[in-house]
């Protein structure tokens, strides 16, 4: 332990400081070394009730500013990321622990949000409909809701707060970030370069901690709207209680995600495809591939194809090697849970095809890929998230039997199926139980332009992040009726609608 690592700082009351809780911090490690590269402040009331003021005070003027002049800053900002790409990336590598590939990747789809949000204008128009009744003119109008906070995950420690802030804030509203205290440096970061892009002080703010500051954020009356990102559980109950208390409420949770195989899948390919699904961020991505669902005869020829992607990727820290191929978990405790599940895998039944365990970590927190063949849906392997590189193969007897096991789970973010035959493929397409499906797409992530529909304990609301659904969750339509009448005639036409 680095004692010495320095404690991050809050922005709120328009200022860098340190939280009011001076006492307690969470490490921050660089999961490629092992050591405590930061300390994340353990929030507290006081530091909520700071960045609320800021975000308060800063709406009404905020608000008033143009869409076309807020859209500017996302301009600016835009070339910041652009300019500070690699710095960017390299952060991300260092306090989460992907590749740099991997790095470079999530910073770009953060990007593109950004250039999603510059054009954000275009979708706050309303719709008109003149002479709705006689003399009458209908139209409705977007607003924002007002202060908006963001909650974040630590898997995608640029990405996922970009899903948010640059929308919420282009529609007009205020924002608090709340990032995982597991990641905190690279929101630190995006939101100093959104400062730099000549965002007026209190419309962004950032608090750190975890459960208290969260309960903080969401029982707070001036707080209107909250997106969270994160596990199912913790998403059930940001859900429950923010919604409680009248405010609206986007979050999305867990996955357990399926890619099938049918026999006349191209094999290679395929095992290549669900290789990169499943082990590519060391598995921590809630669209990774999880089980893969073999149909007939292709479970053989799969977990061999597996095997032999599985054991010849390059596992290695990341920080400082950009050769690797698959960088480690981010902590010591997850790579024990996650290892867990191999620990146990032949007492009930299943076997261990590719063991990551195998792979030396070092001081790092690596866990090598691994395949668990002949997985049962009454195993943890398959009945639990594990959010990590381990692959549960499910061996199936049809189509049939795969659509029906995906039936029965009880999340619903990504599934994928591998074929060649068209009419299996709109099958799947129409029947499978999620949100979010690939046809020969290892990982059906959508980009900015598109909505992140997970489905069942995957997503809880009603709209969507990212898109037009991420507009219309940061927007409150108005509607307003108009009538006129020429002033100089006595009499005109009665309204349909006037009472007799
Ligand atoms: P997490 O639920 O532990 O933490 C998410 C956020 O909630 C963090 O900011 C954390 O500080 C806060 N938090 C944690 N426990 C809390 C509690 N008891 N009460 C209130 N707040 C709490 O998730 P994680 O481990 O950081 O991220 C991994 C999870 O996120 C996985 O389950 C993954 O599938 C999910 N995820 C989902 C999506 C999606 O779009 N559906 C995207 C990315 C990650």
């Amino acid at each position: 332990m680095q004692p010495d690592a320095p404690i991050v700082k809050m922005l709120a009351g328009c200022q860098w400081q340190p939280s009011r809780n001076k006492d307690e911090s969470t490490a921050v490690f660089n999961p490629s070394t092992g050591k405590v590269i930061a300390r994340t402040p353990v929030g507290c009331d006081a530091d909520v009730d700071l960045a609320v003021a800021s975000a308060r005070d800063a709406l009404p003027a905020w608000s008033e500013t143009p869409a076309v002049v807020r859209a500017r800053v996302m301009f600016a900002y835009r070339q910041l990321i652009e300019k500070h790409f690699d710095e960017l990336a390299r952060l991300v590598t260092r306090e989460h622990g992907k590749t740099y590939g991997e790095a470079k990747a999530e910073v770009q789809r953060g990007l593109e949000m950004v250039e999603f949000a510059a054009g954000v204008p275009a979708l706050l128009m309303g719709q008109t409909f003149p002479q709705i009744a006689e003399s009458v003119d209908g139209e409705t109008n977007r607003h924002p809701v007002g202060v908006c906070v963001g909650i974040t995950p630590y898997n995608f420690p640029n990405m996922v707060p970009l899903w948010m802030f640059p929308i919420a804030i282009t529609c007009g509203n205020t924002f608090i970030l709340k990032p995982s205290e597991k990641v905190p440096l690279s929101a630190i970061r995006l939101v100093e370069l959104l400062q730099e892009a000549g965002l007026p002080e209190g419309v962004m703010n950032l608090v750190h901690g975890g459960k208290d500051v969260v309960n903080a954020l969401l029982r707070h009356d001036d707080v209107a709207a909250i997106s969270f990102v994160g596990s199912t559980s913790v998403a059930k109950y940001v859900y429950e209680v923010g919604s409680a208390g009248g405010k609206r409420v986007q979050a999305a949770g867990g996955a357990k995600n399926h890619l099938i195989i049918m026999p006349d899948a191209d094999m290679v390919q395929s095992s290549k495809a669900l290789a990169a699904s499943a082990f590519g961020c060391a598995g921590q991505r809630c669209m990774a591939g999880s089980v893969a669902l073999a149909v007939g005869d292709a479970g053989d020829p799969l977990v061999s194809q597996l095997a032999e992607v599985a054991d010849a990727m390059a596992v290695a820290p990341t920080d400082g090697n950009d050769q690797s191929q698959m960088g480690p978990v981010i902590s010591q405790d997850h790579r024990d849970r996650v290892a867990g599940y191999l620990d146990t895998a032949g007492q009930v039944g299943a076997e261990v095809v590719v063991d990551g365990r195998k792979v030396d970590p070092g001081d790092s927190f690596l866990l090598g890929p691994s395949v668990v063949d002949k997985v049962t849906t009454e195993m943890p392997l398959w009945t639990e998230e594990i959010f990590g590189p381990v692959l549960s193969v499910v061996r199936t007897n049809s189509l049939d039997e795969a659509i029906a096991i995906g039936k029965s789970c009880r999340y619903g973010n990504g599934a994928s199926i591998f074929t060649r035959d068209g009419y299996a493929a709109r099958r799947f397409k129409r029947e499978f139980n999620a949100g979010m499906i690939g046809v020969n797409v290892g990982v059906p992530a959508p980009m900015a332009w598109l909505p992140f529909t997970g489905w069942n304990q995957s997503f809880f609301g009603d709209l969507h992040i990212q898109g037009t659904e991420g507009v219309h969750f940061y927007t409150r339509q108005k509607m307003t009726l108009t009538r006129w009448f020429e002033s100089s005639t006595e009499s005109h036409h009665d309204p349909v609608w006037k009472e007799k």
